[in-house]
């Protein structure tokens, strides 16, 4: 595969897509256009810059308008509220016309020099090429530390394998970005996703900066949401498990209930028993509603997903047409 396959054939499909799911990063998109397009125009013949607003309540919207107004490669969609960052990845990736995508924040917590290695790998052929965290040290030690144990429970479960330190900051080619616009679902684990869909894979390490301007929008309850849309939209374990621990406890149920039978026949009735039959009662309401509960996340999920409704809806779209506009809005590599 040669360079050349890489080059657009005209101006409206730039070689590179830049996607970046924003919400309210108003102080961070100047910083941002200000380290990145120099990257951009050295390590592409043509680019567009996606940005994704993400129910921004600041005034990022007005910049972005601003941006595109001063350059025309800089191009915005206004999603109608907030629809999570994952749903704003979606989102780009439907719009991108570029040869290949690139994901990032716009928090520079994604060095953009990076995507000259990236693009370098790109060229080489790898067509899933993400970046790999060497540490997780701007986090806090909980954060950190959470985000350990749900990685390892997560392999250990998962029926997807996700490489180590691999998040969202990557570069698709455009047969991987077709790939994952087929994936429609609503309770979308990027990460799995991108793990999912395979293709020609490489890793590029990495050191997560601090974030530039602004705190983080993930709070543990939206973590914890996440974390719980990665596992049960990959792994069926946690259905699965009950129908061992269901037939434990029953053996266990079996085994009291001889124990106590043959006990009677020898001593004869006894009479107390109400603490153990209060704590067995209780123990097994727990583990029924428990079993419930997560049938419920597992329905909840299937009933979330049977609506079909559309994964966004678009409110403002600034330099950016609908899919189908002009033409096919992607152009894959020949080869
Ligand atoms: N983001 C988004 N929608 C949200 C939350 C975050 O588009 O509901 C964007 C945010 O603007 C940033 C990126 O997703 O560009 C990563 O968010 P953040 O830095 O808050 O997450 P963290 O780095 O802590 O994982
Ligand atoms: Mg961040």
């Amino acid at each position: 595969m040669t360079t050349s396959d890489a080059r657009p054939v005209d101006a409206k499909q730039p070689e590179l897509s830049v996607i970046t799911p924003v919400c309210n990063e108003s102080r961070n998109i100047e910083a941002l256009l200000k380290r990145l397009v120099p990257v951009l125009e050295r390590c592409a013949a043509s680019f567009e810059v996606i940005f994704v607003d993400d129910g921004s309540t600041d005034d990022t919207l007005d910049l972005l308008r601003a941006a595109h107004a001063a350059d025309s490669r800089m191009r915005a969609l206004s999603l109608s509220r907030n629809f999570g960052k994952e749903i704003a990845i979606a989102a780009g990736l439907d719009h991108a016309k570029g040869a290949a995508a690139i994901i990032m924040d716009a928090d520079l917590q994604h060095p953009p020099e990076l995507i000259e290695a990236f693009v370098a790998r790109w060229r080489e052929g790898y067509k899933n090429v993400f970046a790999q965290r060497v540490d997780r040290s701007v986090n806090t030690p909980l954060r950190r530390m959470l985000t350990q144990r749900f990685y390892q429970l997560f392999s250990s479960v998962g029926d997807t394998r996700l490489p180590e330190g691999a998040g969202d900051f990557r570069l698709l080619d455009a047969r991987a970005v077709a790939a994952l616009r087929t994936m429609r679902e609503h309770a979308r684990f990027s990460k799995g996703l991108f793990a999912w869909i395979g293709f020609k894979s490489a890793g590029v390490p990495f050191d997560v900066e601090a974030r530039f301007h602004g705190e983080s929008k993930f709070s543990y309850r939206k973590l914890t949401h996440l974390a719980l849309d990665g596992l049960m939209s990959f792994s069926t374990m946690p259905l699965k498990v009950w129908s061992y621990i269901g037939s434990a406890t029953s053996l266990l149920a079996l085994t009291m209930a001889s124990f106590y039978l043959i006990r009677t026949i020898i001593l004869g009735v006894d009479v107390p028993g109400y603490a153990s039959l209060i704590v067995s009662i209780t123990f097994f309401a727990g583990i029924q509603l428990l079993s419930l509960g997560i049938l419920g996340e597992y329905i909840g999920r299937i009933f979330a997903e049977v609506k079909r409704r559309p994964l966004y809806l678009i409110e403002e779209r600034i330099g950016i047409n609908p899919p189908g506009v002009d033409g096919p809005s992607i152009r894959p590599r020949s080869g």
